[in-house]
């Protein structure tokens, strides 16, 4: 059977996919390739320089992790695919963003309080709350940020929602997938398809090595 692979519905969050003539076991890999394998960028190590807060440098750190950020897979590469081999990284496989925050009066201090060293990489929301700051009190850190897949951590996950269904009466499937906004849906969809290619060309090529 001829693969139809047909956009039902996109905007930059969602999209849904329906896939003609495609077996079951392919199209449950995409799904799975979305969630766990497409990488995003997340901060992965905080410096905390100084913290006045009422909240722990540890929990700072988590909160930091689970942000999403906006991610160029054109511009970064993996730490383990960087030719930096430098444990701290390079301007290719991290980023340095900073958080220095003083209060006059109480304040909350949030996602959108974070200054990057690259415009581009960047909390997709300015309002996720960080810590509270009571009066008088200050946070200076520096947070590294890193491209990761879910399979890691999950705070690497591409998508909030990756789901197979089948459409009722016919063999077709339908793919949704819901981005936490880091990538674009379409993007996830490419490069989960993308990595299934790769990984099916390098299964042929190890094939063709075996005696
Ligand atoms: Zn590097």
């Amino acid at each position: 059977m001829a693969v139809k692979i047909e956009v039902v519905e996109s905007d930059h969050d969602k999209i849904r996919v329906r896939m003609k003539g495609v077996q079951r076991s392919y199209a449950n890999a995409l799904r799975r390739l979305a969630m766990n394998y497409v990488p995003t960028m997340a901060i992965d190590e905080v410096v905390v320089l100084e913290n006045s807060s009422v909240i722990y440098d540890e929990m700072i750190a988590h909160r930091l992790g689970l942000v999403p950020l906006k991610t160029d897979l054109s511009r970064y590469v993996l730490p383990e695919d960087c030719d930096c081999e430098n444990e701290l990284g390079c301007k290719k496989c991290r980023v340095l963003l900073v958080l220095d925050t003083e209060s006059t009066k109480p304040k909350t201090v949030y996602s959108g309080d974070l200054v990057s060293e690259d415009p581009e990489v960047c909390p997709t929301s300015a309002t996720i709350p960080i810590a509270k700051l009571p009066q008088g009190r200050k946070i200076k850190l520096e947070a590294y940020a890193k491209l990761g897949r879910g399979l890691s951590h999950a705070k690497w996950q591409a998508v909030s929602v990756s789901v197979l269904k089948e459409v009722d009466g016919t063999s077709d499937f339908e793919l949704f997938l819901e981005s936490v906004g880091s990538l674009t849906a379409a993007d996830i969809f490419r490069e989960a398809a993308d990595s299934l290619r790769r990984n099916l060309e390098l299964i042929a090529s190890k094939t063709k090595e075996l005696k």
